[in-house]
């Protein structure tokens, strides 16, 4: 029988991890195993996980085998796969690390990629580009290929002209509540396939997931890193010059505090440098005359843009590649007028004082604004830009950071919209019903409640932004 620890959650004896175990091909771990803290390894150091037990899967039968115990004994299931956005502590849980599940196939004549539950985009953007192929990939290599697609996934090279990734998937293979295995595509179980994309982790482990790649060998890019003191300039200019760019280009704005430490660059370290990321499609000799307001601000301290190959996408916006202890916020706007600019500014500009170490504005736009060709549960679309920022350091700093980000999102209050997308959501602060609902639209959020009713009726899938059963 299950029993409760001092906190309330549920905790395993050794004899139920030893049932679990006997019906697993991977390791089993309970709290105080030598294994448990590497399977419960987040990326953000700031979020913790610390579950009932943890399960290493090998395959789908261990993920079938793992969520049908969970549901035997009422406990919720996690799903980690990069630990990335991992929400809340998982206590009480039964927690199934997928990074094991990690296989990438990618078939060039169809131009589809098929990807395990675990894998990282790095390695979609090294098999890809072997066949001068891409998908639609976010800024970091790290991240998880499924765990992206499911919130949408905005890339920052390709969004502008080919929408968000979960717009391109055309399988999902998931264990749902009841242990079965399904796959799911726009022609069975539509209902489940519209959530999936868009719905996070609400209604399952996703074991296996297909989507379309693209031929897009190259893109010419980079950054244009400026001493902190043209913050202003920079700022104000980049956002007119934004405005007007073609689809195939696209940029963001980082506002960059890195401490003086060695692994940091030598022109960035313990300095404040604004960082303007610039990708184009087009021609390297158009895309630069594009650039060229940009340059004339002042030279830079470092410019890394060039003509580049796809599969290098993962350096654009130079995420950081280790685990880190860090608070963060996002928001979408729906407007970056000028106010908007100067109110960015006073809250991190050079004579702010914030201990922000991460402040960015993304441009969306364009096909990131399209319907998609198959419906899907993608919120945000209407948002023109995206407002993400972070604090980073030890943990007796999150206060602070915490109340510079709220007064940050106060500051652009009235230019930010409550639709945004999942992926967007903030991991180490959680997220209250009221935010969910408002962040993906009533309606929506009230068809995903409905769908997740048919699929997770006991709300199994809890470990997350949860979308309640309705
Ligand atoms: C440095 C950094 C850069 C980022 N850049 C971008 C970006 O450019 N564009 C963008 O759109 N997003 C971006 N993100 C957000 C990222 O896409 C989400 O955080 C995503 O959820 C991470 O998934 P993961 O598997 O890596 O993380 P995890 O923490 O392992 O997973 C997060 C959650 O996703 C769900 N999940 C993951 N895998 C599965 C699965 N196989 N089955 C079921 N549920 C699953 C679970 O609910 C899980 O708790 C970035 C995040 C970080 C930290």
């Amino acid at each position: 029988m299950t029993s409760y620890d001092t906190t309330g959650h549920a905790s395993l004896s050794s004899a139920e991890a030893a049932d679990l175990a006997a019906r697993i091909a991977g390791p089993v771990w309970l709290p105080g195993d030598d294994g448990y803290q590497a399977d419960c390894a987040t990326f953000n150091l700031m979020t913790p996980v610390r579950p009932a037990v943890a399960v290493g899967a090998t395959g789908v039968a261990d993920v079938r085998a793992a969520v049908r115990f969970a549901a035997g004994r009422d406990l919720p299931v996690a799903v980690l796969a990069t630990g990335h956005q991992v929400v809340g502590e998982a206590g009480g849980a039964v927690l199934i690390n997928l990074s094991r599940m990690d296989a990438v196939h990618v078939d060039p004549g169809r131009r589809l990629a098929r990807v395990e539950g675990g894998a990282r985009w790095h390695q979609v953007l090294d098999e890809a580009g072997e066949h001068g192929l891409a998908g639609v990939s976010g800024a970091s290599p790290t991240v998880g290929v499924v765990g992206y697609h499911l919130g949408g996934g905005h890339s920052p090279i390709l969004g502008r002209t080919h929408g968000y990734a979960a717009d391109h998937v055309q399988a999902v293979e998931i264990v749902t509540a009841d242990g079965e295995s399904r796959r799911v595509t726009a022609t069975s179980e539509r209902d489940l396939f519209w959530a999936l994309r868009g719905g996070k982790g609400n209604f399952g482990v996703v074991t296996a997931l297909e989507f379309s790649l693209f031929p897009v060998e190259r893109f010419y890019g980079g950054g244009l890193f400026f001493a902190g003191e043209h913050a202003a300039e920079v700022l104000r200019t980049w956002r007119e010059w934004t405005t007007g760019l073609p689809l195939e280009t696209t940029s963001s704005i980082a506002f960059l505090r890195r401490p003086p430490l060695p692994g940091v660059p030598e022109p960035l370290r313990g300095t404040f440098v604004v960082h303007v990321r610039f990708s184009s499609l087009l021609p390297a000799e158009e895309a630069e005359r594009l650039l060229a307001p940009m340059r004339a601000i002042a030279p830079p301290v470092l410019d890394t843009i060039a003509d580049t190959p796809y599969r290098m996408a993962r350096t654009l916006h130079m995420d950081p590649p280790r685990p880190a202890p860090w608070v963060e916020r996002s928001s979408a706007l729906r407007d970056f007028p000028g106010e908007a600019a100067d109110a960015l500014l006073r809250e991190i500009g050079p004579d702010s004082g914030t201990r922000l170490g991460f402040v960015e504005v993304r441009l969306l736009d364009g096909a990131l604004a399209r319907p998609p060709a198959v419906p899907n549960a993608v919120s945000g679309r209407n948002a023109r830009w995206a407002l993400i920022a972070s604090g980073a350091g030890a943990p007796d700093q999150a206060p602070v950071f915490r109340a510079q980000l709220a007064a940050l999102a106060g500051a652009l209050a009235p230019w930010t919209q409550d639709e945004m997308n999942a992926n967007l959501l903030t991991a180490s602060q959680g997220t209250t019903l009221d935010e969910l609902r408002a962040a993906y639209g009533r309606e929506r959020y009230d068809r995903l409640a409905a769908i997740k009713k048919r699929y997770d009726p006991r709300n199994l899938f809890r470990v997350n932004h949860n979308i309640a059963p309705a």
